[in-house]
């Protein structure tokens, strides 16, 4: 297999061409949604621009592994370690437990993910599911000069690593992409940036979760559980590790230190991050309490394919802003587009046979744009050029249903009620035999012959209409 997929890796800050460590396999870490309210559209953006990274490395050939983690404990309202458990918030606004909340919000997430046509990964692991791993690990981190305990909690010291701002040159500050929100000094930590790995002097007496550990009953700081499960399934060398762009620090960078700093040698070798959506007044956040849903967007009568169509016309390393008046556009023509492919469907030549070279030049054209940094936007230009295109109706649908195992546009289902007429399957038959009649006789120059058999559809209240993509019939 020729290998030319390439992405932007916020690692080296350069698009490479994926090499992954096993031949032909990709392991592949998402960061999961922490739950305790459901997903806003923007963090949607982001798992919908991942789940088309995978489905692409997939279609260019690659066998994936993907695995996700759940956060369901240790994630603090402030991603440096202040604040109250995100958890816990949410539980106290619900009157649940959290693990109630847990299993509410992680449900109704992949409730979305599923109306989006996001793919479940291979792997799905809450963090409570690991504790014993998070534990081996901070004692590991401790006994090879890594970590030291101080008030009760276990931090990682970053003091210890030549490199901590492995992801940029740039200064502290810039790395922030607003992820900070209530800063409290913790006099504990030696450097301003050590992080906890293990909290048992909690701050919060009635943290809900907590465990036995070597160092008094607790409960694991937010990022070891990445480089925990990410390991326990992937094992100690990983591909491709993805998140927001809000993850890039501190997050991702504290994986990385950790994790190298516990296998001592280098980790993971591609960083995949994505913009973030905002909304008119900034970065969309859940904290805020009213933001946007899949489900506000569904009672606002969208299909939340239009959703998944609006994040892929622009490409994921950009901010993307959100307008319900672009959204409206994006459904305009995304109806327009599914109904032409259902007249296709209907086109006499649709069970004729595939044009095999020319199918197979769009799908290297359509893999050329995957491959050059994910050009989701170039991907559905295509889709345009082949409605253009003189093929027959046979190779452009299946150039669809081919293109759709990336998009997971629904291109050829969705059409379907939009184009849904109440025609049986009899009659359907009996037109579209009438319209092969018609062609032959047109073939054959007895135009009188055509003209009646169009005719006899007309008084039967169906229409014909000869386009580009050959004979189109509707109901008059
Ligand atoms: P969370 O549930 O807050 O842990 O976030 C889940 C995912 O959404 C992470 O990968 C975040 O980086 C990402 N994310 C958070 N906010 C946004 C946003 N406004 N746009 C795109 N992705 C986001
Ligand atoms: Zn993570």
């Amino acid at each position: 297999m020729e290998n030319k997929f390439r992405f932007y890796n916020t690692l080296t800050r350069e698009v490479e061409t994926v090499i992954p460590n096993e031949d032909g396999k990709i392991g592949m870490y998402t960061c999961g949604p922490t739950v305790y309210h459901y997903a806003h559209i923007g963090n949607l953006r982001s798992y919908i621009m991942e789940d088309i990274l995978e489905k692409s490395l997939r279609y260019v050939g690659y066998e994936v592994k993907r695995v996700m983690n759940i956060t369901d404990v240790g994630h603090l309202s402030s991603d440096a370690d202040t604040g109250e458990d995100k958890m816990l918030k949410g539980a106290k606004r619900e009157h649940k437990t959290v693990m109630e909340i847990a299993k509410f919000y992680t449900d109704a997430f992949f409730a979305d993910c599923a109306k989006l046509n996001i793919k479940t990964p291979d792997v799905v692991e809450p963090a409570t599911n690991c504790i014993p791993e998070f534990i081996h690990m901070v004692e590991v981190l401790l006994e090879k000069g890594f970590a030291y305990t101080a008030g009760g909690n276990v931090y990682f010291d970053t003091s210890k690593l030549d490199d901590y701002y492995v992801f940029s040159s740039q200064s502290e500050k810039e790395l922030l992409v607003g992820v900070r929100e209530d800063v409290e000094e913790d006099a504990n930590k030696r450097n301003k940036n050590d992080f906890v790995l293990w909290f048992t002097k909690s701050k919060f007496e009635d943290q809900a979760l907590k465990w036995e550990s070597p160092w008094g009953v607790g409960y694991p700081g937010w990022h070891i559980e990445c480089s925990c499960i990410s390991m326990k399934h992937l094992g100690e060398y990983m591909d491709i590790h993805c998140g927001g762009v809000d993850n890039i620090f501190p997050h991702h960078t504290n994986e990385i230190a950790q994790s190298e700093s516990y296998l001592g040698h280098k980790w993971c070798n591609y960083w995949f991050h994505v913009n973030h959506l905002n909304d008119k007044s900034g970065k969309m956040s859940k904290s805020k309490g009213d933001f946007l849903t899949v489900s506000l967007l569904e009672e606002k009568g969208y299909d939340p394919i239009v959703y998944r169509m609006f994040c892929l016309q622009s490409h994921y390393r950009k901010p993307l802003e959100f307008s319900y008046e672009v959204l409206d556009n994006v459904s305009a023509a995304y109806t327009k587009l599914v109904k032409r492919i259902a007249e296709l469907k209907k086109s006499a030549d649709a069970a004729g046979e595939v044009q095999k070279e020319r199918f197979d030049a769009y799908r290297e054209r359509f893999a050329d744009a995957l491959s050059g940094d994910l050009n989701t936007s170039m991907a559905v230009t295509i889709l345009y050029d082949i409605l253009k295109d003189d093929l027959n109706a046979a190779t452009k649908l299946a150039l669809f249903a081919d293109f759709d195992r990336v998009l997971s546009l629904n291109l050829l289902t969705a059409g379907e009620t939009a184009a849904d007429d109440g025609v049986d399957a009899e009659l359907e038959q009996f037109i579209l035999a009438k319209i092969e009649e018609r062609k032959a006789a047109k073939k054959e120059k007895d135009f009188a012959r055509a003209d009646a058999i169009r005719d006899e559809l007309l008084a039967k209240g169906i229409a014909l209409k000869d386009t580009r993509e050959g004979v189109v019939w509707s109901l008059v």
